[in-house]
């Protein structure tokens, strides 16, 4: 496995690849779970070279003490990527990748940012397309692999490839779950045993709404409401019903379009998101 830390080590290795070769990138901000190595496990079947990128990006925190205590668990999880024989690591620094000062760039994803992520953490996502689209220029990958467990970015990053009239394939992973229901996230470790039992509320409403779907979307989400305020420990941001390909909100199924019920909570000050595709 190969680690490089700057742009211009990682720049001058993938030119010993040739153009048939598939290169499969995977970005990541470390704490590496079972999720993401799903991701890389993919990313190694539909590719040649698999490129792992371990950063933690600073234009995509609105909140200081969020990216102060992000989880840096680096030496393991290298050897995780060892293991599965990812081929490539990247794991530059922010002087690598940002300029002295350099804030995000102001993007217009259009209605897929108005709500729910885009909403509750204001500016999170033209900082992570301002990374996203720094790696793809640098990596210039065949595919990108995202998780679904973020729905409004994999979307997003979707419409960011098209911006950039790029031919990167984005490919969005299911999500891994522990059997509980509870979906996998390095922010589950901040929790108690008996919290990450109450966390499971999360998936439960999804798959009740997903097993209900012959009652109005009014009736399920004050339903979900209602069992969420029955949760002292609990606190529902939001929960959206929405059209995949807009992300803009339905209070009625829309047959001819996917459907998706987002959902963002706090258990114990811990920030939990989940979705489901319809
Ligand atoms: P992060 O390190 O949180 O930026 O996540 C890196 C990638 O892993 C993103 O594409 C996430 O959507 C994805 N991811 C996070 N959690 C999961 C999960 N439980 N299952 C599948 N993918 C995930």
């Amino acid at each position: 496995m190969h680690i490089f830390k700057t742009k211009k080590e990682l720049q001058k290795f993938l030119l010993s690849f040739t153009k048939e070769e598939k290169v499969g990138f995977v970005p990541t901000m470390g704490a590496l779970h079972e999720g993401h190595l799903s991701i890389v496990e993919q990313s190694k079947k539909q590719c040649d070279i698999t490129i792992c990128s371990i950063f933690v990006n600073p234009t995509q925190f609105n909140n200081a003490s969020d990216l102060d205590n992000y989880p840096n668990t680096l030496k393991a999880d290298l050897e995780k990527l060892e293991q599965l024989a990812c081929d490539i690591v990247y794991t530059p620094t922010i002087a690598d990748l940002y300029k002295n000062g350099e804030k995000a760039k102001e993007f217009d994803f259009g209605t897929l940012t108005i709500g729910m992520e885009g909403e509750f953490r204001p500016g999170h996502f033209n900082g992570m397309a301002t990374i996203v689209e720094k790696f793809f220029n640098i990596i210039n990958p065949t595919k990108a692999f995202f998780g679904q467990k973020d729905l409004q970015q994999l979307q997003i990053v979707k419409a960011l490839a098209k911006q950039m009239e790029s031919d990167i394939q984005i490919i969005g992973i299911p999500t891994i779950r522990e059997e509980s229901g509870l979906a996998k996230s390095s922010r589950n470790e901040l929790l108690s045993t008996s919290e990450k039992q109450e966390a499971t509320l999360v998936y439960k409403c999804l798959k009740y709404c997903k097993n209900n779907q012959e009652l109005a979307i009014p009736t399920l989400e004050k339903y979900i409401q209602e069992q969420f305020k029955n949760n002292t420990h609990f606190k529902l941001e939001y929960i959206d019903f929405v059209s995949l390909n807009t992300l803009l909100p339905i209070t009625k199924w829309e047959a001819k379009n996917q459907n998706a019920i987002c959902i963002a909570a706090y258990i114990e000050g811990v920030r939990l998101i989940d979705n489901i595709i319809l």
